[in-house]
């Protein structure tokens, strides 16, 4: 069975594609490149640049690959972007996913794996954020993709396309080995940024808010490596491909990491000084994020096995270093 991964030239589709190669599966891209990077492609892995809503083109795709499920990266991923300028997440993010979705009925692929978000939860009612948490996203980017979600739930009681949606807390770390990491455009992400002022490439990291009601009174978040996403999802396929049924899935630790506790983690795997700057809040942040990773480990079987803190800064520093 071959797989498509899209948007495979992106930061966690290209590590996806790593994960199937080395999982032994045989896999085709598809990518815009409007984000992604050509040369994190394999050789031996098949390239297609094309758009996910040019119909004809993934339908052949998925017709002469003989595809037998496909992981759904392609997105667009910045949240205050999605605010400013939100018909762009609307085209790209769920029009763009319809269209996909019809190349597949098209072609009588029956599963997805998607790349959603905790974004869909918006503002946490308690913690840790299990799937049943109602869903109210605060963006445009969490509306659409929970609008695919729905999307999604829909096709599979009326065309049993069955899937599993991945909703990621916060992705980070990279596979250095392989040359893979995080290059976003501008890049807004926290440990990268930290990275580069630790590394005098910016003059300092500047802290969005320090009075919010946590321990140290910075944001906290839930950081998964990007390699033990990849594994998630594979695990995501195999439980679609033993009969699971669709649904949801946190992807998560279950243990949250302050803002100031990432720049402690930074110097002390760097041996370097973060210049730090305090700022205001960012609009929109809340104050916690962290997993319940319940579901995902007893239906999927799956357990974040590379998420400890240094391990993540140790990886995402050799990346960005190279
Ligand atoms: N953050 C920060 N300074 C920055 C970038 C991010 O203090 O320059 C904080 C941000 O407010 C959030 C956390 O770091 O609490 C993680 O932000 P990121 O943008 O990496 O991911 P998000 O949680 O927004 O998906």
């Amino acid at each position: 069975m071959n797989l498509l991964v899209t948007g495979g030239a992106g930061y966690i589709g290209s590590h996806m594609v790593r994960e199937l190669v080395r999982a032994g599966h045989k896999v085709v891209v598809v990518d815009s490149l409007l984000t992604g990077h050509e040369d994190t492609i394999p050789k031996d892995v098949m390239f297609v640049q094309a758009d996910i809503r040019d119909r004809s083109e993934v339908t052949e795709v998925l017709r002469a690959y003989d595809v037998g499920a496909i992981f759904h990266f392609a997105s667009r991923i910045q949240v205050g972007e999605s605010v400013s300028n939100p018909r762009l997440y609307f085209r790209d993010n769920l029009a763009a996913s319809i269209e996909l979705f019809e190349s597949a009925l098209d072609a009588k692929v029956t599963r997805i794996v998607f790349s959603s978000t905790a974004a869909v939860y918006g503002d946490p009612i308690r913690s840790p954020i299990d799937e049943d948490h109602p869903k109210n996203p605060v963006n445009p980017y969490g509306e659409t993709k929970l609008a695919v979600e729905r999307v999604l739930a829909a096709y599979d009681r009326a065309y049993g396309l069955r899937f599993a949606a991945l909703r990621y807390f916060n992705a980070a770390g990279a596979d250095a080995a392989d040359g893979l990491g995080e290059r976003h455009d501008p890049e807004t992400h926290l440990i990268p940024l930290v990275i580069d002022a630790a590394l005098g490439r910016r003059p300092h990291i500047t802290v969005f808010g320090g009075d919010y009601a946590t321990p140290d009174g910075t944001c906290v978040r839930d950081y998964i490596h990007v390699r033990d996403l990849a594994e998630a999802h594979l695990a995501a396929l195999g439980y679609l491909n033993a009969g699971g049924a669709s649904g949801a899935f946190n992807l998560g630790t279950g243990r949250g990491h302050s803002v100031r506790e990432i720049i402690d983690a930074v110097e002390r795997v760097s041996g370097r000084k973060v210049p730090v700057v305090h700022g205001a809040r960012r609009d929109g942040d809340p104050p916690v994020l962290v997993a319940s990773p319940r579901r995902a480990q007893d239906l999927l079987g799956f357990r974040a096995k590379r998420s400890s803190i240094d391990e993540i800064i140790r990886d995402a520093w050799a990346a960005r270093t190279r």
